[in-house]
């Protein structure tokens, strides 16, 4: 090459020299970077982008692939082919401590004969320490083909030392073991008023109805701490391989709150949650003295206040009549005085108001005292749990003062088999209507209540949509006015459930800034047949960036 050559390329090989030199100079350093993902943002615009990088447990870029490959690096680069990424879920409605502490029971439901029910026992009793109680719940001998209650023959057989109690489906009925009715001290022939300790041939047979449940209950130690971490660590395990990252626990005493606290300072619980307390006067005493809590993993700054029962057992009060038992209207489990005066007092203070109310006349009594002290204005996001049946002439409560209605999806697919008996034809309309709820308020969180229900996120998207259960029922769906659509139901469950407890600007979308929690699923919830979203699959869950679940 002449050097008169040499002289003509060398504007073009400088020139190639530099951009080598400063893309690599200036492409920054991501501790993580996901790309060829089909990402929905769940933004403003439920935009949809292909890559994003990570620094520090949160979201500093997030466009195409091209953008971010080209101004970022990583030592961990995740090559997402082409999957669906969402939001880390947001469980607006759980008992997230209740359902850990019924890990460390032993799980009865469905089992087919007492010999089963021995079978799942025996092998739970090998994860508990030596005498230790045994306790579980879910036997129901209708199922089985001998339906005759049993005894506790084989239990004090299979468990002469260590005390159980196994309480059947309904928690009205139990079976306790020989050792279990010694440590209660009960003998036969001993008596009680709304119980029965049965006796057979002048022996205990192991089997108490109702009150007398509460004697041996009442034995059984609470779990110590060891025990409770395990449940918690287990509970969180459960729920990243269902793609929850975070989740509100509706109604916890404050010593709880600080265990948790414990936990997530030492990094063992990496879930974020969002805890409301219970409405009992030692738990506003801490609360308004220490005032609300707010961490990347804790928010703390509600309350749950329990206007009504449930459907189910007609305990949710009704303005009229239940339709399968006249002159029965259920009722409120406290007067409305006392809920106008923990309104008044919450109010006062700046705090979150959210009030489990399912019947017609339970959700009215606290729309209008919601209504009364927040005058069109909703700055606290005073909250309405369940908003389960609601009268045509009162949802408007929901638009006037911007009222939340938090509601679980599963559950109008569980109760539809008798929600029609409870309330009829014509009320029946105004219930689990996410719809009608959700063109009011504008926006809606969805949540499971679990462990009452399954705790999949899964089965609430399918009935959020389609408004079917788990076996297709019923075909065509369940009052299909109301289901909502796909994208609604996602926000629902990702930044809806974030602002419902004031966390919208840190989590429940994938834009810069936020934290960077997310699912990769091998489903496309989005875009695929309905008829696979119940097989969906969680491949990867991340908190913080980090890799909590999956290979
Ligand atoms: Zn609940």
């Amino acid at each position: 090459m002449s050097s008169k050559k040499l002289l003509h390329y060398c504007p073009l090989l400088i020139a190639c020299c530099l951009l080598f030199f400063t893309s690599c100079k200036f492409r920054q350093k991501a501790e993580l970077i996901i790309h060829h993902a089909k990402i929905y943002t769940v933004d403003g615009k439920f935009s949809v982008a292909e890559a994003m990088a990570i620094n520090d447990g949160k979201i500093i870029a997030i466009g195409t692939n091209d953008d971010i490959l080209k101004q970022y690096e990583s030592d961990s680069i995740t090559d997402a082919k082409g999957k669906a990424v969402f939001p880390g879920f947001n469980d607006a409605h759980a008992h997230f401590v209740g359902y850990a502490m019924s890990l460390l029971t032993v799980n009865l439901v469905d089992t087919k004969s007492w010999e089963e029910v021995m079978e799942k026992c025996s092998a739970f009793a090998k994860t508990l320490p030596a005498g230790t109680w045994l306790t579980g719940r879910g036997w129901d001998q209708n199922d089985w083909v001998a339906k005759a209650f049993p005894d506790n023959t084989k239990l004090n057989e299979l468990f002469p030392d260590r005390p159980v109690m196994i309480t059947r489906v309904d928690g009205h009925a139990a079976m306790a073991n020989a050792k279990a009715l010694e440590l209660a001290g009960i003998k036969p022939g001993d008596r009680l008023t709304g119980g029965d300790i049965v006796v057979a041939n002048g022996k205990l047979t192991g089997l108490l109805i109702d009150n007398a449940v509460d004697l041996v209950s009442s034995k059984i130690p609470a779990p110590d701490l060891a025990q409770a971490k395990k449940a918690l660590l287990l509970a969180q395990e459960n729920c990243f391989a269902v793609g929850l990252t975070s989740l509100h626990d509706c109604g916890l005493d404050f010593g709880t709150v600080e265990q948790i606290e414990a936990l997530q300072k030492s990094g063992e619980l990496k879930m974020r949650m969002n805890i409301m307390l219970s409405d009992a006067k030692a738990n506003y005493d801490y609360a308004f003295k220490r005032g609300k809590i707010k961490t990347d993993y804790l928010n703390v700054g509600s309350f749950k206040v329990y206007a009504d029962g449930a459907l189910g057992s007609r305990g949710a009060s009704l303005l009229q009549p239940y339709s399968d038992k006249p002159a029965w209207s259920g009722f409120l489990l406290s007067k409305p005085e006392h809920f106008d005066s923990v309104a008044s007092i919450i109010y006062a203070k700046g705090w979150q108001m959210c009030t489990h109310a399912i019947g017609d006349s339970g959700n009215r009594t606290i729309l209008n005292i919601y209504a009364k002290y927040l005058k069109g204005k909703n700055d606290l996001r005073w909250r309405i749990e369940h908003a389960q049946v609601i009268n045509e002439n009162d949802f408007h409560f929901f638009g006037g003062n911007s009222i939340i209605p938090s509601v679980q999806p599963t559950h109008g697919t569980s109760d539809m088999y008798w929600a029609g008996d409870r309330l009829g034809p014509v009320r029946v309309k105004g219930a689990y209507a996410y719809q009608q709820l959700l063109k009011e308020n504008n926006w809606i969180p969805l949540g499971t209540d679990f462990p009452v229900e399954d705790i999949s996120t899964f089965k609430t998207f399918f009935a959020a949509v389609v408004r079917q259960d788990a076996k297709g029922f019923p075909a065509g769906g369940y009052q299909m006015e109301n289901a909502l659509t796909r994208e609604q139901t996602l926000r629902g469950m990702t930044i809806w459930a974030a602002k419902a407890s004031f966390e919208e600007k840190q989590k429940g979308s994938l834009e810069k800034g936020k934290f960077a929690d997310f699912i990769i699923l091998d489903t496309d919830l989005i875009s695929c047949d309905t008829a696979v979203i119940l097989k969906a699959k969680v491949l990867a869950t991340y908190s913080a960036g980090k890799k909590v679940y999956g290979k």
